[in-house]
């Protein structure tokens, strides 16, 4: 089997902590493992064969003999197995787990006004249907090896389902940083009306939830999610001048350009409005179509983007142009209903399309491509320590997972890099640790009542979920111009859409 260990929190290139007094913590020995660290001195992946001491929530050392262990450890025989990181997911929306299947042939027009945030769901959807939702969208990830996250969290309809988000969050067991979306609510289907009168009381909200915020230590984080960078510099600087004041861990933010938004061109501004070069990190969601200006203005800034390949195929917007700044990109899920939700698929994804797209330029030069363009290693580096620098963490996303290699896909492994790049899958996936934590073991999720929940979830979703499909479109759909795109036929011309297929 293969067998993937995710762990959290963790300190690679200078494993030693001070060496206090352990005795009443709580202290994991991995034995006899494969890890893949990274070396800070050389800027590399570095390949460990040996052990590794977790104590607590830290990660305090990594070698082939580690003296001194505490007493009372608890010692896991992980011989044969290749230990990485936890995956960094930096862009997802967890409340969609609901329309799971629902999205199969969906474009991003459609999307708009059907399953995101300004569609029905605002309607329909209650503290419940948001918080079951959540809750399961985070364990999903948790099984899928991906243990740091920043949840767009745009189900911030009400009070109430934006507090169900929050709590499912916490009550995940994951390592989140829950971003709130300060946005207009839709209140009105037909015809279609906005109500833009709701930041005071989303504002209003953040700051009341930093000042209760349970106790998570830094498990769940409090940042803001803003799409609205089109309205006055006065009122993007105030909501930027608010996330200082409540110290919120981060700022996320859509930006699409080209024909998806007008040529409107989110970081040109942020810049414009000196709100880019600041101490709270920046992730921008996608940037399809970013300017060459706004990739220097983001290496200079220290800013990231999240590149979600696969949400950028299925709904159309792309990648034209990420390859070009991965330096400063993270990989992330966006919509996880509608196609794969692991780290793993998207750093083979994200990977192979720069692949062909270096090759493509190579070849209509009229040249053989001489490298691939991209490296298993940087590919790694993508899903896993680049994340964490987007949220300005230099201990997220180094170190940790375990590859058992007795699977048939693993068989004869000697790069445990490319082993997990391009050739592991979730299914392989045995166990999780967050924050020092087994989250998942022996290939079952750890202090989750799997049956109460699994039931709460059958409960209260299929209602909600007929009840969103007989709601139908929204008609604000028709303010966005679209063309009929060139469908591929698999009928042999004989037919002119996709999904029959004739043999
Ligand atoms: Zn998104």
């Amino acid at each position: 089997m293969l067998r993937l260990l995710a762990l959290f929190h963790s300190i690679l290139a200078s494993p030693i902590v001070k060496r206090q007094d352990f005795s009443d913590n709580t202290a994991i020995l991995l034995q006899g493992g494969t890890f893949i660290t990274y070396n800070e001195t050389t800027a590399s992946l570095e390949v460990i064969n040996g052990s590794m001491l977790i104590i607590n929530d830290t990660i305090v050392e990594i070698g082939a003999n580690l003296p001194n262990l505490p007493p009372h450890i608890e010692i896991v025989n992980v011989t044969g197995r290749i230990i990485t990181p936890g995956f960094v997911d930096t862009h997802r929306h967890g409340w969609q787990t609901a329309f799971r299947t629902q999205g199969e042939d969906l474009t991003l027009g459609r999307y708009f006004y059907t399953f995101a945030n300004f569609g029905a769901a605002a309607q329909i959807f209650d503290a419940e249907d948001v918080y079951i939702g959540q809750l399961m969208g985070l364990y999903e990830a948790i099984d899928a090896g991906v243990t740091s996250i920043v949840d767009h969290a745009h189900h911030t309809w009400s009070k109430e389902t934006a507090q169900a988000g929050l709590q499912a969050s916490i009550d995940s067991g994951n390592r989140v940083w829950w971003c709130y979306a300060v946005q207009p609510v839709p209140i009105q289907s037909d015809p279609y009306v906005l109500d833009k009168n709701t930041t005071s009381w989303q504002l209003a909200q953040i700051a009341e939830m930093v000042t209760n915020r349970p106790l998570t230590g830094d498990r769940v984080n409090i940042g803001l999610a803003y799409d609205q960078l089109n309205l006055p510099e006065e009122e993007v600087a105030s909501i930027f001048e608010f996330v200082k004041k409540q110290n919120l861990s981060l700022i996320t933010t859509h930006y699409l350009g080209g024909v998806f938004q007008g040529e409107f061109h989110s970081i040109e501004v942020l810049d414009k409005y000196r709100l880019l070069d600041i101490d709270t990190p920046i992730i921008v969601s996608h940037a399809s179509y970013i300017t060459p200006q706004e990739i220097e203005l983001l290496r200079k800034a220290n800013q990231y983007i999240s590149i979600t390949s696969e949400s950028e195929m299925h709904y159309g917007h792309g990648h034209p142009y990420s390859y070009s700044i991965q330096d400063q990109g993270s990989l992330g899920i966006d919509t996880h209903f509608t196609f794969s939700s692991d780290i793993i698929t998207q750093m083979r994804m994200n990977m192979q399309t720069t692949r062909l797209t270096m090759y493509k330029m190579t070849i209509e030069q009229g040249h053989l491509p001489s490298n691939t363009g991209m490296t298993v290693n940087q590919a790694f580096l993508m899903g896993t320590r680049n994340g964490g620098l987007a949220l300005r963490r230099d201990d997220i996303g180094v170190l940790k997972v375990v590859f058992d290699t007795n699977r048939p896909g693993l068989l004869g492994w000697k790069d445990a890099v490319a082993a997990i790049v391009l050739h592991a899958n979730t299914g392989d996936i045995e166990h999780v640790i967050v924050d020092g934590k087994f989250r998942k073991r022996d290939r079952r999720l750890v202090d989750v009542d799997w049956i109460t929940s699994q039931d709460r979830f059958l409960r209260t979703i299929p209602s909600a979920s007929s009840e969103f499909i007989a709601h139908g479109v929204y008609s604000g759909r028709d303010a966005i111009p679209h063309a009929t795109p060139i469908f591929f036929s698999l009928g042999g011309g004989k037919v002119t859409k996709v999904g029959e297929i004739f043999i």
